[in-house]
C-alpha cells in the first residue's frame, strides 16, 4: 500500500437483516436457493458500499456469502459429516455440537473464489479475503479419521493452499487467516501451528496476514477474558516464532485489550494491522481514541508497517453500531496520518 496507515477491518460486518437474523452468530439464512444466492451477492455490494462510506482502505466481503467463518468454509469439503455430531470443547473454552471427519477431507470444488471474482470486479481498491487457519479449523471439529490433530491441520493447510492460490488468481491482494486458536494452544503453535500456516501460504505471491485474537464479543469469550487476569501475554508465546515465519502482517487485538503493546516488539519487522476499535462493546470509539491507540502502536511499528483495523469481526454487531466504528476507525486514521505528515 502507498498510502499510509490503510485502514482495514478484521472481515466481517453485520448482515442486512432481510438476509440473516441480525446480532447472531451461527445466524440462519432467510432466502433459499436462488434467492438467497442473489441476497449474498446483494449484501456483498451493500458491505463493500459501507466500507467506501466509513471511509476503509483494504476492503474486504464482510463474510456476507458466509454463515460462519468456519463453519461454511468446511461444508465445502468432502470428508467431514455433517449430520454425524459430537460435542467438543472449542478452544478449551466452550462446548459445540460439531461434525465429524470421517474420511480423508479434500476440497472438491472452489469455496469463495467466485465471490472473491465478483468483489474484484466492484471495486479497485485493495481486497483481503479471510480464510480460516488449519489449527482454528481442527478445534471446530471432531476427528474420528486421522486422529491427530497435526495430521489433520496439514491436511487443511494443503486445502486451503489450492483455495488460496484460486483466490489470489482471482485478484486478491491480502489472503488472511484465522487463528484465534494461537491464542490457546501454545505448545501446539510451536511444534506445528505455525508450520501448517506457512504450508497454506506456499507459493503465494499475494501479501499474507495471519488473525490472532480474543474472540468475537459473545458471553464465552467475555467471561472467559475475565479469567486472564490485567495483563493478557497469550501473543508473547507465538510471536517470536511468528517473527522468523514468511507470514507478512499479523493482525491483532489493542483497543480495550488488556494486551501490553510492547509485546509488539516481539514481532518488529512485519506489519502489524493494529485492533483499534473494540468490537465487544456497542459504544462507538472516539476518533481521538482511535488516534491514541495507533499513536501507542507507533512506538513498536514503523508508520509504514502500522495498518489500523478492528480487534475482530463485527458480524454480531447491530449494522448502525458497525457503521459508526468504520467511520470512527478511518477517521483516527486520519488524524495519525495527518501528524506523521508534519
Ligand atoms: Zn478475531
Amino acid at each position: 500500500m502507498k498510502k499510509l496507515l490503510p485502514t482495514s477491518t478484521a472481515g466481517s460486518l453485520p448482515k442486512p437483516s432481510w438476509l440473516a437474523e441480525p446480532e447472531t452468530l451461527w445466524s440462519p439464512w432467510r432466502l433459499e436457493g436462488e434467492d438467497l444466492r442473489e441476497g449474498k451477492r446483494d449484501a456483498l455490494l451493500l458491505s463493500l458500499k459501507e466500507q467506501e462510506l466509513g471511509g476503509i482502505d483494504i476492503i474486504s466481503d464482510g463474510e456476507q456469502t458466509r454463515q460462519h467463518f468456519v463453519t461454511t468454509f468446511i461444508e465445502h469439503l468432502s470428508g467431514v459429516d455433517f449430520e454425524q455430531r459430537e460435542t467438543v470443547r472449542i478452544r478449551d473454552r466452550y462446548d459445540a455440537n460439531v461434525p465429524t471427519v470421517v474420511d480423508a477431507v479434500a476440497r472438491t470444488k472452489p469455496v469463495f473464489v467466485e465471490d472473491a471474482k465478483f468483489l474484484r470486479a466492484q471495486t479497485k481498491q485493495p481486497i483481503k479475503w479471510a480464510l480460516p487457519g488449519p489449527m482454528t479449523m481442527i478445534d471446530t471439529l471432531y476427528d474420528a479419521h486421522y486422529k491427530s490433530r497435526e495430521k489433520l491441520a496439514w491436511e487443511f493447510a494443503k486445502i486451503l493452499n489450492q483455495e488460496a492460490k484460486e483466490l489470489e488468481a482471482a485478484g486478491v491482494d491480502i489472503i488472511q487467516f484465522d487463528e484465534p486458536a494461537f491464542n490457546v494452544f501454545f505448545d501446539d503453535v510451536n511444534e506445528w501451528g505455525i508450520a501448517t500456516l506457512e504450508r497454506a501460504i506456499e507459493g503465494l505471491k499475494c501479501e499474507t496476514a495471519v488473525h490472532i485474537c480474543y474472540g468475537y464479543g459473545i458471553k464465552a469469550n467475555t467471561d472467559w477474558k475475565k479469567t486472564l487476569g490485567s495483563e493478557w501475554r497469550q501473543y508473547e508465546e507465538s510471536f517470536p516464532k511468528l517473527q522468523q515465519s514468511k507470514i507478512d502482517i499479523i493482525s491483532l487485538e489493542c483497543q480495550n485489550s488488556h494486551v501490553p503493546m510492547d509485546l509488539i516488539e516481539l514481532i518488529r519487522g512485519k506489519k502489524v494491522m493494529v485492533g483499534a476499535i473494540d468490537v465487544a462493546t456497542h459504544t462507538i470509539e472516539t476518533p481521538e481514541q482511535v488516534a491514541n491507540t495507533l499513536r501507542n502502536a507507533l512506538r513498536f511499528v514503523d508508520a509504514d508497517k502500522l495498518y489500523p483495523s478492528t480487534n475482530c469481526g463485527m458480524a454480531p454487531l447491530p449494522r448502525h453500531v458497525a457503521q459508526g466504528k468504520l467511520h470512527a476507525l478511518s477517521a483516527g486514521a486520519a488524524i495519525v496520518r495527518q501528524e506523521l505528515s508534519n
